[in-house]
């Protein structure tokens, strides 16, 4: 998996889907189809992949000594200025809950699929490492990693997240010797805009946008499933709720938890074949 490259020439599904499949077996045959006839992928996870391995979603944990706090108390820039050792306890415990956790079926299946497209770009909301830990090779990343911390005065280091205990000290700066801050989006913060726009480039230049584990509302990440189906992606939407996605002629929904959809679609688009990157050794 790669990050979009703006000179690969856009392919096309060979056969747009038909509109209003009625039963859920018809929706995943339609599915895979798209999937079978895509050239490049592109998937988008949000917190509900993440849930499925138990990692609670920012405000499910906000339980106990955390109940007091809002989310902006403890994920933002104010906060940090304000008390920066209750934001640090804060990550370094969501930290520990993402390595007690273990890729879902969701994470694997979505593994999978990258290798049976010519082309896949993995965008994910989440902030923990599973995409990586099912083997996901490469990940664009919209809200940062908790893996990794950078410098709060921005001089530009980061480096991996220490292990240790959430009362521990806060690091330092090896560079500059400013506090390290989690290396994720606050409140109030912009996304990167380097992976923003890659992947909104890809987006655009997907044949199949598959959109997991996501309710598509908090922009501007949102908007990335219209933008494709915009530019004439199929866009399938693997979610437990349809409430407040979009709906088109161009957009199927897959109703259930990605754990269990994943693989069915896996198999209902690929079983019994081989993938492309198995008969194609050294890329060509
Ligand atoms: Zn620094």
């Amino acid at each position: 998996m790669t990050a979009p490259d703006p000179t690969l020439p856009r392919r096309r599904v060979a056969s747009p889907p038909p509109t209003d499949p009625q039963t859920r077996g018809e929706q995943l045959a339609v599915a895979a189809r798209a999937l079978r006839a895509a050239e490049h992928l592109c998937i988008f996870t949000g917190a509900g992949v993440s849930a499925e391995s138990g990692i609670p979603t920012f405000r499910e944990a906000l339980t106990g000594h955390w109940s007091r706090f809002s989310p902006e108390e403890l994920a933002s820039p104010k906060a940090f200025a304000e008390d920066p050792q209750r934001v640090w306890q804060w990550y370094a415990e969501r930290r520990g809950d993402v390595r007690r956790a273990l890729p879902n079926p969701g994470h694997t299946a979505l593994a999978a699929l990258a290798t049976r497209v010519a082309h896949c770009t993995l965008i994910t909301q989440n902030v923990d490492d599973l995409h990586e830990r099912a083997g996901s090779p490469s990940v664009l990343r919209l809200h940062g990693s908790l893996a990794h911390v950078r410098c709060a005065a921005a001089c530009g280091a980061r480096t991996e997240a220490p292990v240790g205990a959430a009362s521990d000290p806060i690091p330092t700066c090896p560079q500059c010797g400013a506090l390290m801050r989690p290396d994720v989006v606050w409140f109030g913060e912009p996304l990167p805009m380097d992976a923003f726009e890659a992947a909104r480039s890809a987006a655009i230049a997907c044949d199949v946008f598959l959109s997991v584990g996501t309710s598509n509302v908090v922009e501007p990440a949102a908007s990335l499933p219209w933008i494709a189906a915009a530019h004439g992606a199929t866009v399938l939407v693997v979610n437990p709720t349809m409430a407040g996605q979009r709906t088109g002629p161009s957009i199927l929904p897959i109703e259930g938890p990605a754990g269990v959809m994943l693989p069915r679609l896996l198999a209902e688009a690929f079983v019994g074949r081989r993938g492309r990157r198995q008969e194609t050794p050294g890329g060509r």
